[in-house]
């Protein structure tokens, strides 16, 4: 073959043929626009693939994961109305409501999830906001977790300055609120507390200087512009938030969405990569929704730019794959936990 043969005419070069430069992604940026993001998900998917691994490259070993337990400690029988949660008490999907567990039984999980290679536990309760009584209990379990020399997280709702600021005394390195989706979908998923609301609290949570963990669900229904919309708007908060969850919906039998149809998973892909290259030094996780998705589509996530997943039989109250697949899957992909 020539050598002519191998260079692409100019009439054939598309405005993505522009070359990465070394220093792309390297530093965060917060004025991405709805149309740059809009240009991301309409890049050709190996391009998009090969601008979020250079990015992930510039930021974070692309073989180790970040490992995280989720356990509901307050499981059912929340007052809100978020239409995918099989723990809203609007919706008959059998989740019963339960207590606080007790500090013994969360510490007890925390030290198996260590053994079992979780660098991070994230303890979750069903509540719109947590009352000042629960946040005693909560605070204790916090730092006994920390005790035990695993990081901490939490998800308990809506959250004021002064619970904020309560929890970090206790020894919160993070707190998990996600904006699900984009504004102008959010009300169609949400109807008792406003995006508004949800702000404040990522507000309160980085102002007590606890990390953030907040991001979205895709599948529910929602465009492509949605979705480009929810990246846009994670992507410039004042601070990224060091970690951003992107979840697949889990269609639950009794919530509003049970009957969406299944999300394209390249599209999932895509927004995967879309985070990496916005949120270059976040952690990208992989959260719910693999327990329905192959390998192979996990495999292109962490192409993608994710490197971290929960691990353990069930996120809350929805299955996910268990520590032995998925111990299986990083050692298929040569992939190890992060320390
Ligand atoms: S997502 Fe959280 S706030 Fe919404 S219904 Fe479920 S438990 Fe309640």
């Amino acid at each position: 073959m020539a050598a002519s043969e191998h260079i692409a005419p100019a009439s054939r070069a598309q405005p993505w043929h522009k070359p990465l430069g070394a220093a792309a992604g390297a530093v965060p940026r917060h004025d991405w626009t709805r149309a740059e993001v809009r240009a991301l998900f309409e890049l050709p998917f190996p391009e998009l693939l090969y601008r979020a691994q250079t990015v992930h490259r510039q930021n974070f070993d692309p073989a180790a994961v970040q490992v995280s337990t989720l356990l509901s400690i307050k499981t059912g029988g929340c007052p809100e109305d978020c239409a995918y949660c099989p723990q809203s008490a609007r919706y008959d999907t059998g989740v019963r409501a339960e207590k606080l567990m007790a500090l013994d039984t969360v510490l007890a999980e925390a030290r198996a999830a260590k053994a079992a290679g979780a660098s991070r536990f994230c303890m979750g309760a069903a509540w719109r906001e947590p009352k000042d009584r629960d946040l005693d209990a909560v605070c204790a379990m916090v730092a006994g977790v920390k005790d035990l020399g695993l990081e901490t997280c939490a998800t308990l709702g809506m959250l004021t300055a002064a619970q904020a600021g309560r929890l970090k005394d206790s020894g919160l390195d993070y707190y998990n609120h996600n904006l699900d989706t984009a504004p102008e979908f959010y009300g169609d998923i949400i109807t008792t507390r406003t995006y508004q609301e949800r702000l404040a609290t990522l507000d309160h949570v980085r102002a007590a200087g606890i990390a953030v963990c907040c991001g979205g669900i895709v599948g529910m229904g929602e465009t492509r512009e949605h979705r480009v919309g929810m990246i846009a708007t994670l992507a410039s908060l004042p601070a990224h938030p060091e970690s951003v969850p992107i979840n697949m919906l889990v269609r639950v039998a009794g919530t509003p969405l049970a009957d969406e149809p299944k999300l394209d998973a390249l599209e999932f892909v895509r927004t995967v990569a879309a985070a990496r290259i916005t949120m270059p030094r976040a952690m990208v996780r992989l959260s719910a929704g693999r327990e329905d998705m192959s390998e192979e589509t996990q495999a292109l996530c962490f192409l993608a730019g994710a490197n971290s997943i929960f691990y353990g039989p069930k996120l809350l109250t929805t299955p996910n794959p268990g520590p032995d697949r998925d111990r299986e899957l990083m050692e298929r992909l040569g992939l190890r936990a992060m320390e």
